[in-house]
């Protein structure tokens, strides 16, 4: 059994996973995060404090429900944080859209491109040209 002091209140808990909170405490971070979720979809354009501000949380957490895309900001909003490899801003996740694509290519790359059929057939041609020149 894995008992731990929740994080917020101090109390005695049996920690499962997550966020190492007691129950109760969980249970309000869980209401926060509603609140701020409609606080957000009301308030697009408002920046990242005022949204912790309003969620009585503090930033860190903001930034955490937003790299667990629990939390996104529309396109022309203010508010983002940085891609994990270039430090693009972005609004959720945790990679921006390039990262993302260029992450997909390398695992692409990884296999080798088969030659084009007629490569063979072509200097097969040209050696056979060169023989009737000579
Ligand atoms: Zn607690
Ligand atoms: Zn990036």
């Amino acid at each position: 059994m894995d008992v731990r002091n929740c994080k917020s209140c101090g109390r005695i808990f049996n920690y499962l996973s997550g966020a190492p909170l007691c129950p109760g405490c969980l249970k309000i971070l869980e209401d926060k995060f509603d609140k701020v979720k409609e606080f957000v979809y009301k308030n697009p354009n408002v920046g990242i404090s005022e949204v912790a501000e309003a969620g009585e949380v503090s930033v860190s957490q903001i930034n955490q429900w937003i790299r667990d895309e629990r939390l996104s900001f529309s396109e022309n909003s203010d508010i983002g944080i940085d891609c994990e490899s270039c430090g693009t801003t972005i609004r959720t996740g945790r990679f921006c859209k390039s990262c993302k694509n260029g992450l997909t290519r390398d695992l692409q790359s990884a296999y080798p491109t088969r030659p084009a059929a007629n490569t063979y057939q072509t200097t097969d041609e040209k050696s056979k040209m060169r023989f009737l020149d000579k």
